[in-house]
């Protein structure tokens, strides 16, 4: 099963990845969090896409396909996998159609999680991230049992730099202009499916399981 998470920076889709990785026993690969290790990590990757993820704006696309490409073909990834945050430019969905094609395989499934701007400020200045383990919260919507801290390691919960109002309309613009083309490519693919993200986490889980099957 290889599945494509679609949708605005904080519609939810790493949050329903994390469950559809659990629940299909998938590897949830998620870009945006192969960038932040690599911050972490001081690598030369990291230190590169920094300067593009502080300003709201996208790694570039030669920095960022390769990776993937190399990720979906390692062993873990044989019976499929959910790729978050990638594709998000049509250069990177064609890059991820050849080396598809040259595997003799496809995406089953690309899952829209269907938000409008007006929620989504809203949902980043409450999303707060954990600095170890990557886990994700919101202060109302899915609190942490103590304010702060991480259920899953109990490390610091942060809100991440790029989550700041002023770098949410600019992450916005740019998904209306580089990302949200998309939809209709994968539409015209026929693996599109659009989930109303607006109802309760597991809501539009439900909605996602009933679209893949139990
Ligand atoms: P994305 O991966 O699309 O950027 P996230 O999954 O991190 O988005 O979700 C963004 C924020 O919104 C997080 O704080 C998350 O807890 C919260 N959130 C996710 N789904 C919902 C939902 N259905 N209702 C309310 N809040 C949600
Ligand atoms: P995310 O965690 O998916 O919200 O991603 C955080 C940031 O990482 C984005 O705003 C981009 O700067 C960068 N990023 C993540 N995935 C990609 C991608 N596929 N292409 C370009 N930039 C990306």
């Amino acid at each position: 099963m290889k599945i494509i998470m679609l949708g605005a920076p904080g519609a939810g889709k790493g949050t329903q990845a994390k469950k559809i990785a659990e629940k299909y026993s998938v590897p949830h690969i998620s870009t945006g969090d192969i960038f932040r290790a690599n911050i972490k990590n001081g690598t030369e990757l990291g230190t590169k896409a920094k300067a593009y993820m502080d300003q709201g704006l996208l790694v570039p696309d030669e920095l960022t396909c390769d990776l993937v490409v190399d990720r979906i073909q390692q062993k873990d990834c044989e019976n499929g996998y959910i790729l978050d945050g990638f594709p998000r430019t049509i250069p990177q969905a064609e890059a991820l159609d050849r080396a598809l094609k040259a595997m003799g395989e496809k995406i089953d499934y690309a899952i829209n999680v269907d938000v409008p701007d007006s929620s989504i400020v809203n949902r980043m200045s409450g999303r707060r991230a954990c600095t170890s383990c990557g886990a994700t919260y919101h202060i109302v919507y899915n609190a942490p049992r103590a304010e702060g801290v991480c259920d899953a390691c109990g490390e610091k919960l942060i809100l991440r730099e790029d989550d700041k109002p002023e770098t949410v309309q600019k992450r916005l613009s740019v998904y209306h202009e580089q990302t949200q083309p998309l939809i209709d490519y994968y539409e015209a693919a026929g693996v599109l499916k659009t989930v109303d993200g607006t109802a309760d986490m597991e809501d539009v889980f439900a909605a996602i399981v009933h679209i893949l099957g139990e």
